[in-house]
């Protein structure tokens, strides 16, 4: 068994080996000791001191759930044969029987990525499976949820991948084994996986057609990216392919760009402890469904920048907002739908159950009825019309699916049960006949009362001996004559049980009956599979619209909820927000009983870039968060919570903020800080809406100080983005005096009684006067510190009035333009003569000299 046991354990490689035995699954060795401690359970020992432990089969799917949430992949070994089989087989080999084993092979791997089952899958969020390849300077990006089946491909430059990946968020990913650059936490897989040409040839393979054309371009690298990622979902289900529909190339024209940074501060779909709870996702949501909970996700993770597509959205949302009553009846059908590319997709990956079959069942009713409802307006938005027609046109299959199945049948199939009378006349028969056998049984027993006198003799049933009589030791003896009819069976301490010849031909036609039942059900099962699986396109297209249709009405709940309203999306790069709210705020806040505080943010090109001043706690963050958290939900194609909004379209959306906020990472946070920074000046342009929080906060005050003056001209003059720039430093309020388009503003607080009263208000102008002091006292610092500190901040500001200050001399600057420019002029002289040198031609004494030259001149 021990080599059997380790044959497979190299096939599992570094995936937990569940090895099937009886109705355990046994774990050995590391794995045993890893699983133990992370189920919890005892690890024992065999004969032999190697450590086991086992889970039981019945129970095996939960204790899977927690194995793979805590990021292990496990192999299930299975017998592949019942132990009759083993010993025949040793029969024909001429082996002796107790020389055999149950031969076990593994049958799946289970992993992160390549879930189905219900049980462990979360039904709000998608479970994403994605490749990545590097392909001659490009990425390629493969991803599927394998759940639902559905495919896409994408390209992007390699350092837009990061970008990529955390808009996808993968549960697993898998990318060539000899690739330095793999992302990490990647797992390696052959090169040969990866190639384009097998890549298309696997696509084409799995939806049997001869040409992708139908469905898009798809470069090079997405198609080796496919390729990777159907080889290990080959790997990973043994052969067996799950429910993949036809792959979709995403365009990243068309999306908001968003880099990682950016969607961990806005807390998009995370909150920052990595939980939902707290997120603007959970704060928006109010879809019916898991599957619209799931597209609402991905909406908010990738919201739009094409303004037609963004206004059907919306048009919708604004249909379902006017009509509360239609809101309220799409909802309750809505909610009455099962997950229906989930069941789908256990289905196709051959893991459906009857119960699965009946979702599809019933969550095409619903959608007809829902087709039903929504057919019947007049003047319906163009997206609702383009999704009407997959609402419907799927009569046959669930006629079908009426007539053969029961109204709630079992997730178990082995034990039938799940075919509806009337479907199968020879099923009919065969459930007749049984039930006539059982009628028999009790007349028999009836009758046997009577012949015997005995009262308390009864007919049972059990998993070892079948049908039997039983009677009291006490009056066994009449049935323990030769010539009573009855043979002995069994003796136990109160009871003796008998067989007879009736009651045997009964239980065999019985057993016989049931077994063709068992048979017949078994192949309408693979009937009506059969039939569900020809229909997976346009299954998969009915789930697709029930979820768009979902996340509008939640759209729609939501507004109507908050007050919420349309935002008058325009092509120009203003921002006009009015009364403008933080959703996820304003809910804590609510909570505790207090009032959010609305604020206007109006940026146009006159006046692209503000300045946010104002105490500690003012409510700066919030502010510069709701509004690109507005600019998202709209483009994402909702309303937004603001009074009124006008949104000229955002193409890349920034957010940073400053390192002392940011502290649980590995690299120097200042460092973090700046890199994102330089990313923003690097890519951010005019259409763009960036909020920088605090930026060099994570130096010194000289450096910081610098270094956000630096970048807030760099803004202004070169990127031109509408921008909303938070800082502490009073200096930058000198900024406005050279950057005409950059406007000082801040947030409110009063001094009342000695206690400072903060308004998160915005206001115009720069802010008075710091308001540090009064903040430590409200935070509870010690009245004698803060004492202290009064001391020390009189004694400061006196030699700062007498320097002239932090930013004392800055006036004499020349202006970024200039400065810029002259930097500019540099490298204009280094690169002419670098493009002049003719390299061949220097000694190697000479090359060091210009080296020296150069830096000296640098
Ligand atoms: P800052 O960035 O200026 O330090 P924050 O934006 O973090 O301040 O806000 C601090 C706290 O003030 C928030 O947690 C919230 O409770 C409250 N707050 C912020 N903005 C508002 C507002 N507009 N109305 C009401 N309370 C607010």
């Amino acid at each position: 068994m021990m080599q059997q046991y380790h044959a497979l354990k190299r096939e599992a490689a570094d995936c937990l080996l569940f090895y099937r035995m009886g109705d355990f699954f046994e774990l050995f060795f590391d794995d045993a000791k890893q699983a133990a401690q992370i189920l919890d359970i005892a690890l024992t020992s065999r004969g032999d001191g190697v450590p086991m432990c086992g889970v039981p089969v019945h129970s095996a799917e939960g204790y899977l759930a927690r194995l793979i949430r805590a990021g292990c992949r496990v192999a299930i070994a299975e017998q592949v044969e019942t132990p009759d089989e083993a010993k025949q087989r040793a029969r024909r080999e001429g082996l002796p029987s107790s020389k055999v084993l149950v031969r076990r092979e593994i049958i799946r791997f289970v992993t992160a990525g390549t879930l189905t089952e219900e049980a462990l899958l979360e039904p709000r969020r998608a479970n994403v499976l994605a490749a990545v390849v590097e392909l001659r300077g490009a990425c390629g990006l493969a991803a599927c949820d394998v759940s639902t089946g559905r495919m896409e491909l994408e390209e992007c430059e390699p350092a837009q991948l990061g970008a990529a990946l955390a808009r996808l968020g993968p549960s697993e990913l898998v990318c060539p084994e000899d690739w330095a650059d793999a992302p990490l936490d990647a797992i390696p897989r052959p090169r040969s996986d990866f190639g384009s040409d097998a890549g298309e040839a696997r696509l084409k393979a799995v939806h049997g057609v001869a040409t992708l054309d139908a469905w898009g371009q798809f470069s090079r690298a997405m198609l080796a990216a496919a390729g990777g990622l159907i080889a290990y979902l080959d790997h990973a289900g043994r052969g067996k392919l799950p429910l993949l529909l036809p792959p979709v190339a995403r365009s990243n024209a068309g999306i908001l760009a968003m880099d990682e940074a950016t969607r961990a501060s806005l807390e998009i779909t995370q909150a920052q402890n990595g939980g939902r709870a707290g997120s603007l996702l959970a704060e928006v949501d109010r879809c019916v469904t898991g599957a619209g909970a799931r597209l609402l996700a991905e909406d908010l993770s990738a919201p739009l920048t094409d303004l037609v597509e963004i206004t059907r959205r919306l048009d919708l949302v604004a249909e379902v907002h006017r009509d509360p009553l239609l809101r309220a009846d799409m909802r309750a059908l809505l909610r009455a739908i099962p997950d229906l590319s989930r069941a789908l997709g256990r289905i196709v990956a051959g893991r459906g159950s009857p119960r699965d079959l009946g979702q599809v069942r019933d969550g095409l009713a619903e959608a007809r009825r829902l087709h039903d409802l929504l057919a019947a307006r007049r003047d319906r938005p163009a997206l609702l019309e383009a999704l009407l027609p997959h609402l419907t046109g799927h009569g046959a299959l669930t006629d079908l699916l009426d007539r053969a199945l029961v109204p709630a049948p079992p997730t178990e199939r082995s034990q039938g049960g799940f075919i509806a009378e009337g479907y199968d006349a020879a099923l009919d028969e065969l459930r007749a006949l049984s039930g006539n056998a059982r009628r028999a049984i009790a007349a028999l027993e009836a009758r046997y009362k009577a012949d015997t006198g005995i009262a308390a003799l009864k007919i049972r049933h059990n998993g070892v001996l079948g049908y039997f009589i039983e009677v009291p030791a006490a009056r066994a003896d009449a049935l323990m004559a030769p010539d009573s009819g009855f043979s002995h069976r069994q003796t136990m301490a109160g009871a003796v049980r008998f067989n007879s010849l009736h009651l045997h031909e009964e239980a065999a036609r019985i057993a016989e009956a049931g077994g063709h039942a068992l048979a017949a059900e078994e192949a309408h099962f693979e009937d009506l599979t059969r039939a569900v699986i020809d229909r997976r396109e346009a299954i998969a297209h009915t789930a697709a619209a029930l979820a768009r249709l979902d996340v509008a009405a939640s759209q729609a709940e939501r507004a109507a909820e908050g007050g919420w309203s349309r935002p008058e999306m325009s092509d120009d790069t203003a921002l006009a927000i009015t009364g403008g709210r933080h959703p996820v705020v304003e809910a804590a806040l609510a909570k505790a009983g207090e009032r959010f505080v609305a604020n206007d943010c109006t940026l146009f090109p006159q006046d692209r870039l503000w300045l946010v001043g104002g105490p500690n706690m003012g409510g700066k963050s919030t502010f510069l968060r709701q509004n690109a958290l507005i600019v998202l939900l709209a483009q994402a194609g909702g309303f937004v919570p603001a009074q009124a909004a006008r949104i000229g379209l955002v193409d890349r959306l920034f957010s940073r903020v400053g390192a002392a906020d940011n502290l649980a990472r590995g690299r120097s946070t200042f460092m973090v800080e700046m890199v994102e920074t330089a990313a923003i000046l690097a890519q951010a342009g005019e259409r763009s809406f960036v909020i920088l929080d605090e930026v060099g906060r994570g130096t010194s005050t000289y450096d910081g100080l610098a270094l956000a003056w630096a970048v807030a001209e760099a803004i202004h003059e070169v990127n031109r983005s509408r921008c909303l720039f938070a800082t502490h430093y009073h200096e930058m309020a000198r900024l406005a005096e050279t950057c005409p388009a950059l406007s000082l503003h801040h947030v409110r607080a009063r001094e009342w009684k000695g206690e400072l009263v903060l308004l998160h208000e915005l206001a115009e102008g720069a802010a008075d006067r710091s308001y540090g002091l009064a903040v430590a006292r409200l935070a509870g610092v010690p009245p004698p510190v803060v004492a202290r500190a009064k001391a020390v901040l009189d004694k400061l500001e006196k030699g700062r009035a007498e320097t002239g200050g932090l930013a004392a001399g800055l006036g004499d600057l020349p202006l970024f333009a200039a400065a810029a420019q002259a930097a500019e002029e540099q490298c204009d002289v280094l690169r002419d003569e670098l493009r002049g040198l003719d390299v061949d031609a220097l000694t190697p004494r000479e090359a060091l000299d210009l080296l020296y030259r150069l830096k000296r001149e640098a």
